[in-house]
């Protein structure tokens, strides 16, 4: 099973994801709790290469790109080798937030993202869990625990109201795997309606 957790920055979807791994893991599954960008060798290599250094380094095109690869690193690495033994993957973002950041934030370049994703990935989780959170609260959760080290880039509150609007419309064309839920309530809450959403989809 392959499950992904997507959302704004500062949504609480890491802790989720998280929590869902602990709490599979208590029954006794195999779960493999992985990121993107990143989540391989190679592409943790090119995570430090975006985020790390000047946001302007890179084109929204070159970025695309390099994301791509990392995700292709990523799934033949990691992801696949982990279905392939019957293990649960638990990937904190996956191809939704390329369709998202560079698709839609960093460049309008949806047509490429998916273009890309045909050729070069192919795959989508079994379940999309898009933690839905107030956008202003969300940034200033962002905000607070930003590191000097890697990229946080503070758009203000119209492009984070813009991406919040984006993944609800994402969650719409591709109703089929994505559950929301309202991630503006405490960890353990959220976590409940999380499980609940795995459980109704099992
Ligand atoms: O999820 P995480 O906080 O690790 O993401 C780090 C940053 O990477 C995000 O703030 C976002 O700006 C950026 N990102 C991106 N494109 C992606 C995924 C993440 O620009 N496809």
């Amino acid at each position: 099973l392959f499950i992904s957790f997507e959302g704004i920055d500062g949504s609480g979807k890491s802790t989720q994801a998280r929590l869902l791994a602990e709490h599979l893991r208590s029954t006794g599954r195999e779960v493999v709790l992985t990121r993107e960008p990143g989540g391989s060798p190679g592409a943790e290599e090119i995570r430090a290469l975006v985020l790390q250094g000047d946001p302007e380094r890179w084109s929204a095109e070159t970025e695309l790109l390099l994301f791509t690869a990392a995700r292709r690193d990523h799934l033949e690495r990691t992801i696949r080798p982990a279905l392939a033994r019957g293990a649960t993957v638990i990937c904190d973002r996956f191809a939704d937030s390329t369709r998202m950041y560079q698709g839609l934030s960093r460049g309008d370049l949806r047509g490429a993202v998916d273009t890309l994703h045909a050729l070069m990935i192919g795959v989508e989780p079994d379940l999309t869990l898009l933690i839905d959170m107030d956008p202003e609260a969300a940034l200033a959760r962002a905000k607070a625990r930003a590191t000097a080290e890697e990229r946080f880039e503070d758009f203000g509150l119209p492009l984070q109201q813009k991406m919040r609007a984006g993944f609800l419309a994402l969650a719409a064309e591709f109703s089929g795997r994505f559950r929301i839920v309202d991630g503006n309530r405490a960890p353990e809450a959220v976590a409940q309606d999380v499980r609940a959403a795995l459980q109704a989809q099992a």
